[in-house]
């Protein structure tokens, strides 16, 4: 019988090295296999100890054994050596700074016809007034007939009005009533009214649209903010405190108010609302015309008529209408002399706001 020859020195060395040089955890489990899988050269060493001579075979075989627990611990050491090299590896590449100034994010912000109308919603429910909203394509019951304009009445012509084609299949639904783009947010006077009995004070913030021509003052869609109060003794007083309070709230400071005659086919009387002028007290400038006064907005007492239509009886209810604009409103608070502005989409205008 040959006796194998059996330099288990020599592996050790060899093994050792091996795995000291192992630069990744694929090479280490190929040194491992190598010398401690089923075909492993140590694996072989120990297979072969039968053959050896008994004495030669204890004394191998617990070298052999030795052997097998070093490598077996250098192995592991190494795994362990190998991941925490990894971990620093990873971690200098994700590392993160929490002490590092943050990159800004470029916020948007509202654009200033909608901190205008938050504004004034903001205000106008501190006197408990509920916002109300209504839709922009009307019929022209609701934006005309309802609204005492009948249709000779010459106050509609004080509107170009965008009317709309209705479809074919559509024309059933609403008989006899053409389309058209809301001229005014006053149709909302007449929906809420229909379906809420008074007391009610509510203001109706919304975009309304005018066939025109546009220049500095003028755009073909627009919105306008609508206030109503109906009560059982609902005054001109009333209106004035309430919208006196409102314009020294929105531009914060104290302001004066006067009612002009004015002519609205939904109310009577109706009055036109200037206020003291703003860049120069009252005392007259160049933005009010030399006459101290900021046309404002249109008003009235709601007209008998209109109390009619939604089935109020108006010897029972009396209350106060009015619609101002707020492009107007938001025009006089940023000094801004052109409308067009607001719906130019211009980033240098829109960042000042
Ligand atoms: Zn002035």
């Amino acid at each position: 019988m040959k006796t194998p020859n059996i330099d288990l020195k020599n592996l050790k060395n060899k093994a050792k090295n091996e795995i000291e040089k192992a630069e990744d955890l694929k090479e280490l489990n190929d040194i491992f296999k190598r010398y401690l899988g089923k075909r492993g050269e140590l694996t072989q060493v120990l297979r072969s100890l039968e053959r050896l001579p008994k004495a030669k075979r204890v004394k191998v075989g617990k070298e052999a054994n030795e052997l097998k627990n070093f490598l077996r611990i250098k192995c592991e050491q190494k795994v362990k050596e190998i991941k925490e090299k990894i971990k620093k590896e990873t971690a200098k590449i994700e590392w993160i700074d929490i002490t590092r100034p943050g990159k800004k994010l470029v916020l948007g912000h509202l654009h200033p016809l909608s901190q205008v109308k938050n504004k004034t919603e903001e205000i106008f429910q501190l006197m408990g007034f509920s916002v109300v909203e209504g839709p922009e394509v009307e019929t022209e019951w609701y934006n005309f007939d309802a609204l005492n304009i009948p249709k000779d009445h010459p106050a509609r012509d004080i509107w170009d009005t965008l009317w709309l084609k209705e479809p074919e299949n559509q024309k059933s639904k609403i008989k006899n009533q053409k389309l058209l783009l809301r001229t005014h947010t006053s149709p909302v006077q007449i929906r809420y009214m229909k379906k809420n009995n008074p007391p009610l004070r509510i203001i109706v913030p919304g975009r309304v649209f005018r066939h025109e021509a546009t220049d500095a003052s003028h755009e073909i869609n627009f919105y306008q903010i609508e206030g109503l109060m109906v009560d059982k003794k609902v005054t001109v007083v009333n209106f004035k405190a309430i919208i006196q309070e409102f314009f020294q709230k929105f531009f914060e400071k104290p302001i004066k108010i006067r009612l002009r005659p004015g002519f609205f086919p939904f109310t009577e009387p109706s009055f036109e609302v200037d206020m003291s002028c703003l860049a120069c007290k009252g005392k007259g400038c160049s933005v009010c015309s030399h006459t101290g006064w900021l046309e404002m907005m249109g008003a009235g007492m709601v007209h008998p008529n209109v109390f009619k239509a939604v089935g109020l009886n108006p010897k029972n209810w009396q209350g106060f209408a009015f619609g101002m604009g707020l492009d107007r409103l938001a025009m006089m608070k940023y000094k801004i002399n052109d409308i067009r502005l607001f719906y130019s989409g211009d980033l240098r205008f829109l960042h000042q706001f």
